[in-house]
């Protein structure tokens, strides 16, 4: 090809790239996200010696937020504090989330499962959760408190849901929602028997397959919130404190920054006019609240497009 006609072609294609590049950011900048983590200060379904590993886990994943200027909620289950002669060390973690300017929420004590507990049972468990991490946010006062159901299962029966919802409203709580999940439980199960056994090529698999899980729930979610809401919302990612997210909250939070989106705080996210739709869904299941809103505002919209976690990443998690 004659070299002109190469050069014009190639300053075409690259106003044309610059185009769409400046089209999309205009498009995507007003996007926002808040994350949460669940399970504080760490938890590890293989075992293994807990205090280094929370350590290792707490130190990367306060790096790698504040790096990335996220501010973040952590939620707290204080039964996971009173190991042996470890309380005062387990009780330094979290401290490090309060030093690291993050907000600790309440997860219950003993992260039970709200299908198999009274109404009684569960009051006791957030009353009992939240003794520690009130202390050590004291100085932060005064801010929103959070509450997050374990599993998120809110409530079998009308009954259940709502007696607990108004407990918690009483208690100064908001219940905290979340629009993606991205079965990062289920992919650090998988994870952290592979480091046990050292395998370093499936764990490589396991983090990359992650990610593009977790894009593909992101993908949804910004896909049906608009057919719910006429508009994009700001999203709320639930995520635990996990291995796994040591391992890859950094390139998770660049690509969400390559895709367009600011880290806000949850408080910002909650004060949205989407946040203030109620969730009158009555389920054992715990899905997120685009599915819950979807079905509270009677939309019956279909989530076919909802992405499942990959069958061989579910296999090797039932895997004992
Ligand atoms: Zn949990």
């Amino acid at each position: 090809m004659n070299k002109i006609i190469l050069a014009l072609l190639l300053t075409a294609f690259g106003t044309c790239l610059l185009a769409t590049t400046q089209t999309s950011q205009r498009q995507t900048s007003h996007k926002t996200i808040a994350l949460t983590f669940d399970d504080l200060p760490y938890n590890n379904p293989a075992g293994g010696n807990f205090l280094k590993d929370a350590k290792r886990v707490t130190d990367e994943l306060l790096r790698v937020l504040k790096a990335h200027k996220a501010p973040s909620v952590g939620f707290v289950n204080e039964g996971k504090l009173h190991a042996p002669g470890e309380l005062e060390a387990r009780t330094a973690l979290l401290k490090q989330w309060v030093d690291a300017g993050m907000v600790l929420g309440n997860h219950t004590y003993s992260h039970p499962d709200f299908n198999t507990q009274t109404i009684r049972q569960f009051q006791d468990e957030i009353i009992k959760g939240e003794v520690v991490t009130r202390q050590l946010m004291k100085a932060k006062q005064p801010y929103q408190l959070y509450f997050r159901h374990p599993m998120t299962h809110t409530g079998d029966t009308k009954e259940k849901k709502e007696a607990i919802e108004k407990f918690l409203a009483e208690r100064g709580y908001k219940v905290t929602p979340h629009t993606i999940e991205n079965s990062d439980f289920i992919f650090n199960t998988a994870y952290v028997r592979a480091k046990l056994k050292k395998d370093e090529a499936l764990m490589k698999k396991l983090r990359e397959a992650y990610l593009e899980f977790n894009f593909a729930a992101t993908d949804f979610a910004e896909q049906i919130s608009p057919k719910i809401f006429g508009r994009d919302i700001p999203q709320l990612l639930l995520l635990h404190a996990i291995d796994i997210n040591a391992d890859c909250l950094d390139e998770m939070l660049r690509r969400y920054e390559a895709r367009g989106y600011r880290f806000v705080t949850l408080d910002e996210v909650m004060s949205d006019q989407a946040y203030q739709t109620k969730d009158s869904l009555v389920a054992q299941r715990g899905p997120t609240w685009l599915w819950r809103w979807n079905k509270s505002l009677g939309l019956n919209l279909s989530f076919k497009d909802d992405p499942e976690t990959p069958q061989w990443v579910m296999d090797l998690f039932n895997q004992r």
